[in-house]
């Protein structure tokens, strides 16, 4: 798996798990995370910042104008979410809490199946497609992306 960074949002109440991919970007592109309870605080800046289900991800205007030839863009046209959307900085799965969420849940699976293998995996197995259409029917951006890609 690759390597996570972890930010807790503004509030400190929670901590979101932020994936850089391609190798582009890194920290220094975010600026703050805002989970549901403190992102109403914030105001809502389309250049730098990508709503997603109450949370807010902002990103620094000056790193991705500068990096956004190496992203396909300009500095003109870059804007977070298609930062966000590119993966270049994105969460790790599906949402802020996914990682953290998803070892929970497995665990979970793991101990009430203990030494029952098959059942373990006919478990897994529904218990992983009904956590994707979870996140699509909660309107998680990367999970209602990605159903539109694939239709
Ligand atoms: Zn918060």
């Amino acid at each position: 798996m690759c390597q996570s960074y972890r930010k807790p949002c503004a509030c400190g109440q929670k901590t979101s798990e932020i994936f850089f991919g391609k190798m582009v970007l890194d920290e220094a592109a975010v600026r703050g995370v805002y989970c549901p309870e403190c992102s109403p605080t914030v105001d809502l800046d389309p250049k730098t910042m990508v709503p997603d289900n109450g949370w807010v991800l902002e990103l620094d205007a000056d790193v991705i104008a500068a990096f956004a030839p190496r992203m396909e863009m300009t500095s003109d046209d870059v804007t977070a979410e298609k930062v966000f959307d590119a993966d270049y900085v994105t969460w790790v799965g599906f949402s802020p809490e996914d990682n953290r969420t998803r070892s929970e849940e497995r665990a979970e699976i793991a101990k009430r199946f203990e030494g029952d293998l098959k059942g373990q995996f006919e478990a897994l197995k529904q218990w992983a497609l009904d956590r994707e259409s979870r996140f699509y029917s909660a309107g998680w951006r990367k999970a209602t992306q990605k159903k539109t890609q694939f239709h």
